[in-house]
Formats: structure tokens, C-alpha cells, sequence
């Protein structure tokens, strides 16, 4: 663990988890409770899953643990939005505790079994899979790249576990970028820098999450270099992922660029409607929830990007449910949800939206991309706005047909297949259209 420990958006977090837990103990007259065994309680470090939080001794947080750690549980995910292990150390032990459980491990619960396989994703599932069956033979290195939160650290997790099961006396190493560059800036520190290097270079498989951060300082940069060489020399695997291709990565050096790519780049894309409902389903069984149809289809329909946080409303909501002592349902949802969802809500994204949007970009009038005319400077940009309608709206190809001047649904699907197949095969236009999809969002 080094450096900074938690963000000061977590910590604001945990000084209202505390602050909620401290109204619910005084309100039932237990304030001696939370002065003695909750009070003391400070948050140390957050990692990946984990609160690390110290407490006054041993004997307390025994107690705490028994009697009030369901409640700290419970309100956890009410505040953060998600659910996080808690781990509690005495505070004289607890920096030492961190540190053996440095972020350079696997995390079990990833796996390729829990892994929801759709259109979004298939690629960079079916590649992966053929590189935790052979490893450092089938493509070297594998570069997974995708927006955040849609599977990346899931499936290199996935990746290393599969490894490690089938050969366990393979070295799998994971590791951030982050995390690299601090070990590495810290043996240099202690003129020690042999001790990381040993370790990485004597990896059978090396992954090295969100390369995107990787320190733009030369030393680091070019200890990865030779890492890089020396393992893909030896055919040992190696597994990048990243928030973006490697062409977009200009902090880093041409020459590691370059070298990222010699093996396959894949892509991640947000999911469709049916991988997030299928993915909310096998949440909420993984839970141990009853979540209903209608509830899974509202949360689908209104989160529509990033896989953490449809994890994190169904979360919140189950959090609500086991607070209220209520049945999950779509009501309770509308409530539970109403400040993550909502807010969307109020701007729903309309036909009218997206054809003034994309008009005002691509200098037309709405007029044009609902009226008649078919030369190609309006064909595109109709089309486009076509598919940000199917993307971004619940509605039907019919509805959208209509809000375009009364065209066919034929025509909609058609402009939407267009589109889609595009931005398959053009990176750039791809981007573009994320973009306006961006600027739709945020109108
Ligand atoms: P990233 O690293 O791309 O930001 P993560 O791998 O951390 O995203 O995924 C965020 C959360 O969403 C994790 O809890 C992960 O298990 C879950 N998740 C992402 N994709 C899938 C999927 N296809 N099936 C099941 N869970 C998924
Ligand atoms: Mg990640």
C-alpha cells in the first residue's frame, strides 16, 4: 500500500456511513454504543473490493465485529453505492496487515463462469478464454481495451484464475499500472529496484491493469520496456487492459505502443439491453436475492452503460429492501433508485433531442433529417441519429420511424444496421459516434 490510501470522495463516504449509524444508535439510545465501539473506527485504505478501517484494540473491534458489523454492511452499499468487504485491524497493526495483501493478487470472484457473454463482449470473452488455455501461445500480448466499468478487470482476473487453476505452479502475476509504478518508485528509492525487476521478469503471465495510468516517467517506461521484451522473448504471456486503444495512449512510447499491439487488440462495448438484464439476474441469484422481472427490465432500461453501476443500484436497493425490512419491489426500486435514476429520468432522451443535437453538429436543420431529401451529407447524419434512437430510447423501430417523418421500420433498422456494422469496422467513426451519443447525453 502506498501513498495516499483512500480518495476524499471515500473518505466524505465513510463520514457519512458513520454519521448514519451514529443517528440510528442515539435515535434507539445507544449512544454509548457508538461512542465506544463505532466512534473509534477510522478508514484506513480502500482497494478494489475492501475497506480497510481501524479500531481502538483487539477486544473492541471483536465486539464490534459480533454485535455491529451486519449494520456497517448494511449501510455500506445505502452510501458508497456498492458493497465492499470490511477488513478490522487494531491500529497498531493495521498498516502491516494492508501490506501483505498488496493489490498484486488475483481476485477469486472473477471468473469466466460468472462472466455474461453478449454481443458487447463475446470477443474479448472468446480471446480470452483462448489465452488462459494456452498460455503465451495464442496471442502475445492480449490488449483488452473498454470504457469503465464494462468487464476489463473482470476478464484478465478471469484470465489469471483459469491459469492458476489448471496450472498451479504457473507464476501469475497481476498487477496496475499504478501499483508498478509505485513499487518501481520506491525501489529506486531504496536502490532496490532488482527486487521488482526479478519479480516481473520471472512472471509466467503478467497482466498489468489500466496501463492507461502508467507513469509517463522515463524509468518506468523503459523497465516495462525490457520487461516486456524479456518475457515476450520467452514466450511468457502478457495481458495489457486499458481504458483506450494503444494508438490513443500518447503518454506512452511509441516503442511499448507499438509493441502492444503485435499481439490481438479487442474491445469491450457497453452492453446491450439484454446482457444487462441477463447480468442483473445472475447478481441478484449470486446475492441470494429475489429480484422481480420488472424490477431487472426498470433498472435495465434506465442504466444503460456501465456494468458497476447497474451492480451498484441493485445493491443499493437490496440494502433498502433489508433497511425497510420491505419486499423488493418495482416501487421500492422508483424509491430506493430515485437519486441515481431519476436524474436521467428528467432529461429522457427523445427523437426531438437527438435529431437537434446531431443536426446542430453536423450543420443541418432538424427539418432535413426528418424530411425527404437523401443526398448523402443528410443520409448519414440521419442514419446516425436513427441509431442513437434505438441506442438511447426505449423505442420501437415503428416510433422511430414515425419520428422521422413517417418512415418505415424497415428504413430504421436498415439506417441502424448501417451505422452499427461502420462502426465495426472504422475505429474513428466509432469514436464519432460515441460522441455525439456524449453531447446527446449531456445536452
Ligand atoms: P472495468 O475494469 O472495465 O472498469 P470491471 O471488470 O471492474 O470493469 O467490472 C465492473 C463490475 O461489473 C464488476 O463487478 C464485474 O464483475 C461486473 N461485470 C462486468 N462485465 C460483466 C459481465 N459480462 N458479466 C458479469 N459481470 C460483469
Ligand atoms: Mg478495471
Amino acid at each position: 500500500m502506498y501513498g495516499m490510501n483512500y480518495t476524499a470522495d471515500e473518505k466524505a463516504k465513510w463520514d457519512k456511513l458513520i454519521g448514519m449509524i451514529e443517528e440510528t444508535l442515539a435515535n434507539s439510545g445507544q449512544r454509548p454504543v457508538f461512542n465506544v465501539f463505532i466512534k473509534p473506527l477510522k478508514l484506513y485504505a480502500v482497494t478494489r473490493d475492501t475497506l480497510y478501517i481501524s479500531g481502538d484494540n483487539a477486544f473492541n473491534l471483536n465486539h464490534m465485529k459480533q454485535r455491529y458489523s451486519t449494520m456497517l454492511y448494511s449501510t455500506v452499499p445505502v452510501v458508497f453505492g456498492r458493497r465492499y468487504e470490511l477488513e478490522f485491524y487494531p491500529e497498531s497493526e493495521i498498516e502491516r496487515m494492508v501490506e501483505r495483501q498488496d493489490t498484486s493478487s488475483l481476485n477469486e470472484k472473477y471468473t469466466f463462469e460468472n462472466f455474461i457473454v453478449g454481443q458487447s463482449n463475446n470477443l474479448a470473452f472468446a480471446t480470452s478464454l483462448a489465452v488462459a488455455q494456452t498460455p503465451g501461445d495464442a496471442y502475445n500480448p492480449l490488449f483488452i481495451y473498454g470504457g469503465v466499468g464494462l468487464g476489463k478487470t473482470h476478464l484478465i482476473n478471469a484470465i489469471g484464475n483459469y491459469i492458476v487453476r489448471e496450472n498451479p505452479r504457473m507464476n501469475v502475476l497481476l498487477m496496475t499500472s499504478e501499483a508498478m509504478t509505485n513499487a518501481l518508485i520506491e525501489g529506486i528509492a531504496r536502490k532496490k529496484t532488482s527486487e521488482l525487476r526479478n519479480k516481473l521478469r520471472n512472471a509466467d503471465v503478467l497482466m498489468v491493469d489500466d496501463v492507461q495510468f502508467l507513469s509517463k516517467t522515463k524509468a518506468t517506461q523503459e523497465e516495462f520496456f525490457h520487461t516486456f521484451n524479456s518475457l515476450h522473448d520467452n514466450k511468457k504471456q502478457i495481458i495489457i487492459a486499458s481504458d483506450r486503444p494503444p494508438k490513443e495512449l500518447p503518454e506512452i512510447e511509441e516503442r511499448l505502443r507499438s509493441r502492444f499491439e503485435w499481439g490481438l487488440t479487442v474491445d469491450i462495448q457497453k452492453p446491450d439491453y439484454e446482457t444487462r438484464a441477463a447480468i442483473l439476474r445472475q447478481k441478484a441469484e449470486e446475492m441470494g436475492v429475489d429480484v422481480p422481472a420488472d424490477v431487472i427490465d426498470y433498472i435495465a432500461q434506465s442504466v444503460n452503460s456501465n456494468i458497476r453501476e447497474l451492480e451498484g443500484c441493485l445493491t443499493n436497493l437490496n440494502a433498502h429492501a433489508e433497511l425497510t425490512k420491505a419486499p423488493i419491489s418495482l416501487e421500492l426500486a422508483r424509491t430506493a433508485l430515485a437519486g441515481r435514476i431519476l436524474e436521467k429520468a428528467a432529461r429522457a432522451v427523445t427523437p426531438q433531442v437527438i435529431i437537434e443535437v446531431i443536426a446542430r453538429q453536423y450543420d443541418l436543420e432538424p427539418a432535413d433529417l426528418t424530411g425527404k431529401k437523401r443526398s448523402q451529407d443528410i443520409a448519414l447524419p440521419r442514419q446516425i441519429a436513427m441509431y442513437l434512437c434505438r441506442r438511447m430510447t426505449s423505442l420501437s423501430t415503428t416510433d422511430i420511424g414515425r419520428a422521422f417523418g413517417g418512415r418505415d421500420h424497415t428504413t430504421v433498422l436498415h439506417g441502424c444496421d448501417k451505422v452499427s456494422g461502420a462502426m465495426e469496422a472504422d475505429f474513428a467513426f466509432r469514436k464519432k459516434v460515441e460522441e455525439l451519443m456524449g453531447f446527446v447525453e449531456n445536452c
